[in-house]
């Protein structure tokens, strides 16, 4: 006599996990492939380039006129791993210096 009636719970998980699922995709690249990068800001003694559609920032070598190293939203962050790999800090050197007599 009994009815079971089965709703179909499962489905709310599912749907709550598509949900976060795509919250957690916009949240860590916000649709954004950093393709426009600003151009080269100097800071710190450090160069970088902040994406004009996230604001996410990467390193800048201004020797070789190239974005390098790893993006991250914290600068400091950035300038950590520089440091940690070897760290290409640019340097200022004065023009009179800069060819060995
Ligand atoms: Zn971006």
């Amino acid at each position: 006599m009994s009815e079971v009636k089965k709703k179909s719970s499962w489905l709310w998980p599912l749907g709550l996990m598509a949900t976060g699922l795509a919250g957690a995709a916009v949240m860590a690249f916000r649709g954004c492939w950093h393709s426009k990068m600003s151009w080269p800001v100097r800071a710190q003694e450090h160069s970088y380039q902040v994406c004009m559609g996230c604001g996410i920032k990467r390193l800048f070598d201004v020797d070789e006129f190239r974005a390098y190293g790893p993006y991250s939203y914290d600068l400091n962050r950035l300038i950590a791993w520089d440091r940690a790999h070897g760290g290409k800090v640019p340097r200022e050197v004065p023009p009179s210096e800069k060819r060995p007599a």
